[in-house]
């Protein structure tokens, strides 16, 4: 019986029933090999598109469920169990950070392409915002689209893209106008079109099982139609979309936190030295109630934001904490919980010594810890 919870009603918890039990048996057995083979199957997308958790925030006439954010809270912390973050993360890229822009900006008829493909997981999206020069700062990016006839000539390249080797649609941000942010616009570009390739899958330090490359744009031509809003409409998008990925950053790592706890603690309950198991020391006692502080902590400015945006409330500084706060509270987790393996836990045969090397990308991704930290003071109500 669930707790009393001001985010969860009883519809919550059956879906995340649900999405647990799907990841236990069709994720947790294969974790392993995807993350060996460097890649999960593309069979995986279509899977969880017919199981719905594609579409999870997007409209029911497009073959999503119009759920709201409190939901991909819970589908993140459930999906990150199966023990292959890289997996978690690429789903969620397709779920959440590539296509809300098309629902958000979209046209009936953009959204009718577009849209129930993704949501069915027939086609892989990926979103290309990094460029090689211009990471956290999105308003110096250099890819250009220009028009000519009724076509966008795209010529520049992106980096760091998530599902980037096998996508068959990039969610791309392209420089329309002149310099800074109001010159930029959004587009669908396809994959299939010259001009268009991938250039390495770049070797991470973690995430193996999900693929992230370089892609280049030399005179790709794409239909005007596929320009999302209004040119120089896509950095108000961005900065808006960026709430939903840095929430979803948050909670894969509130998911994650509490994978590495129970790792920790059945680990320590297990292991007995200088006669007793590790977890009866005091030290380690407590730092596990530390731990334990970090991760309902981390769970609450998660959920509080989410619930904020799921209610269409400005949710920025709430957002920014919650991902701050939640990226440095799973390192320190991850740490703690490598600690009490012992040499066991630099041991590529326990789970936990991969949860370390991929944690490392949160303070990163979706905004730095730093960036994160920009906004805050920018919004700082306490003063
Ligand atoms: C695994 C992974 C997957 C990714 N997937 C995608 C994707 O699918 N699509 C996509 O577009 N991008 C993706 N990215 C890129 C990601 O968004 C960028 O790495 C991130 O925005 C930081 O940009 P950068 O790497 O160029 O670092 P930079 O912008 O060069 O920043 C480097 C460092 O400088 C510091 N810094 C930055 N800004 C400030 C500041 N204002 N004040 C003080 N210090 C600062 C921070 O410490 C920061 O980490 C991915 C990255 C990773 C690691």
């Amino acid at each position: 019986m669930a707790k009393l919870s001001p985010y969860f009603r009883e519809e919550h918890e059956s879906f995340r029933r649900s999405v647990r039990s799907f990841v236990e048996k069709e994720m947790v057995p294969n974790a392993d090999q995807w993350e060996r083979e460097g890649i999960f199957p593309r069979g995986l997308f279509t899977r969880v598109g017919e199981l719905g958790y594609l579409g999870v925030r997007h409209p029911a006439e497009y073959g999503g469920s119009d759920l709201d954010f409190t939901y991909t809270a819970i589908l993140c912390e459930e999906l990150v169990q199966c023990g292959s973050v890289g997996t978690a993360v690429n789903l969620m890229v397709q779920c959440e950070l590539a296509t809300s822009i098309v629902t958000a900006l979209g046209t009936e008829e953009q959204k009718q392409r577009f849209l129930p493909d993704a949501i069915a997981g027939r086609k892989i999206f990926a979103l290309g915002i990094s460029e090689p020069s211009a990471g956290s700062d999105v308003a110096a990016l250099r890819t250009t689209a220009r028009l000519e006839g009724d076509e966008y000539v795209i010529d520049g390249s992106k980096i760091f893209i998530t599902n980037g080797t096998r996508a068959d649609f990039i969610l791309l941000a392209v420089r329309t106008g002149g310099e800074g942010g109001s010159g930029i616009s959004t587009i669908v570009c396809p994959t299939d079109i010259a001009g268009f390739s991938v250039g390495r899958k770049l070797e991470k330090m973690g995430n193996h099982a999900g693929d992230t490359a370089e892609l280049f744009f030399d005179g790709c031509r794409v239909p005007r139609a596929n320009l999302l809003g209004s040119e120089g409409d896509g950095f108000k998008a961005i900065m808006h979309l960026f709430q939903g990925e840095r929430l979803v950053l948050s909670a894969l790592a509130c998911g994650l936190m509490t994978q590495l706890y129970r790792l920790a603690y059945e680990y320590g309950s297990g292991r007995n030295i200088f006669g007793k198991p590790i977890i009866d020391f005091q030290v380690w006692r407590h730092r596990l109630a530390d731990l334990e502080v970090l991760i309902e902590a981390s769970r609450q400015l998660t959920y509080s934001a989410a619930y904020l945006l799921s209610h269409g409330e400005a949710a920025g500084r709430e957002v920014s904490i919650a991902k701050l706060f939640t990226a440095g509270a799973v390192k320190r987790v991850a740490d703690e919980a490598l600690q009490i393996h012992g040499g066991y836990g630099y041991m590529e045969d326990y789970l936990v010594c991969r949860l370390y090397r991929d944690v490392a990308a949160f303070t990163i991704g979706a905004g730095s810890s730093e960036v994160m930290r920009e906004i805050i003071a920018k919004m700082a109500t306490a003063r």
